[in-house]
């Protein structure tokens, strides 16, 4: 069998924690014989619901069909428009233009705070905005108060698009829990990691109806209600699709949970060496840094902000050379092909800050050796880079 070499790196951007825990929590499911949504599933739904203090959470396939799930669930469709940040995962964009409604890109507030600013969401409202999907970046909580007034007063849904930000607060609520709806992500680089999945947070009665039946089909009975002989019928309430959670990656999630604290406490421990070694270094700034080491966040990411006098390229190739991989988080959306073609907004926050972020290596149990590596290579490749 072949081996994947995850050996490349001596400290790569993040790294997966496998405990014997979570090995033997798989190995059980996959003795039990029932593989499909089921009683696992429903055990970490619970867990995550009082985890963030949600009346209602529903496991998914992964954040992409949350996102998805989310935005039909509040109406959108053809006609309406979205607003989200183009400093973004392209995946609530793509999910956007999927239902039919047109993604509007918004601002971000500056080179410190890479969340959106809520005067220029503002002044991307229109009579069409259906929605605004609210990104909380690295983990960082978004200033929501704002968003939450002008989406109160205009009649506008609130999706957070909570995938880094399992653990994160904001004024002590959990973050995914203070708009209509939060979308998590348990894709393997994420603070809470399966592999693939995600969960939706809601405490809307009526909303968590319709994302439930929009995750199986629209279908009334689950085939796990049906084989308890709970349910032998069933009617196809709209039109949904399968994007179930699986019984194996639930078993994972419950382990993955139960260690979030402490792995987002790590995170945070090495968020803020990062900072104390690195802002104000050669002209380096770190993002959000007068709230690296909060325990506020998840710090799902650390965002260096070069000096504009050096290369990126070259900065992540000495990083390379040394062992150290980098990121960029993100390449903004409306720079990419397939989004060239909407009408564009001027982002000149987005547009002079994308071009000098990097991503550095962030997990729960990275060493001391390993954050002294990645501190002392930066340095190294600041200097070389002018
Ligand atoms: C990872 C991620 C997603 C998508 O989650 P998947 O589980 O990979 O589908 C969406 N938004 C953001 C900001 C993400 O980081």
């Amino acid at each position: 069998m072949a081996e994947v070499d995850l050996a490349k790196w001596r400290v790569p951007l993040s790294d997966v924690s496998v405990s014997e825990e979570m090995i033997s929590a798989a190995e059980s499911v996959l003795r039990s014989g029932w593989w499909s949504m089921g009683p696992r599933v429903a055990e970490f739904e619970s867990a995550f619901a009082d985890y963030v203090g949600a009346r209602h959470a529903l496991a998914v396939a992964n954040g992409t069909a949350a996102l998805h799930l989310a935005l039909l669930a509040v109406g959108c469709g053809p006609g309406d428009e979205v607003v989200v940040p183009s400093l973004n995962f392209v995946a609530a964009a793509n999910t956007i233009v999927r239902t039919g409604a047109t993604p509007v890109f918004c601002d971000i507030r500056g080179k410190l705070d890479l969340n959106l600013d809520p005067s220029d969401l503002e002044a991307a409202l229109g009579p069409a905005t259906k929605a605004v999907v609210v990104l909380h970046y690295g983990g960082f909580a978004c200033e929501l108060e704002s968003v939450l007034d002008l989406a109160e007063q205009r009649g506008i849904a609130v999706i957070e698009d909570a995938a880094h930000a399992p653990g994160s607060r904001w004024r002590g609520r959990a973050c995914g829990t203070i708009g209509a709806i939060g979308c998590f992500s348990f894709f393997a680089n994420k603070n809470l990691a399966v592999g693939e999945g995600g969960m939706l947070v809601t405490d809307s009665d009526g909303l968590a109806e319709k994302l439930r039946l929009l995750r199986s089909h629209g279908m009334t009975t689950l085939t796990w209600d049906r084989h308890r002989g709970h349910a032998s019928e069933y009617d196809v309430l709209l039109h949904g699709f399968n994007y179930r959670l699986d019984e194996v990656r639930a078993a994972m999630g419950l382990v993955s949970l139960g260690g979030l604290d402490e792995a987002n406490a790590g995170r945070r421990r090495v968020a803020e060496r990062y900072r104390n070694s690195l802002h104000g270094e050669r002209g380096l700034e770190m993002a959000f840094a007068e709230r690296l080491g909060e325990p506020s966040s998840s710090h799902h990411l650390a965002v260096a902000l070069l000096p504009e006098s050096v290369s990126r390229n070259s900065v992540r190739a000495t990083l390379a050379d040394r062992g150290v991989q980098t990121s960029v988080h993100y390449p903004p959306i409306h720079g990419f092909t397939a989004y060239r073609g909407l009408g564009p907004r001027p982002l000149p926050q987005t547009d002079d800050v994308a071009p000098r972020l990097l991503s550095l290596p962030l997990f729960g149990h990275m060493t001391d050796d390993q954050v002294q590596l990645v501190i002392e290579s930066i340095v190294e490749a600041l200097s070389i880079g002018r």
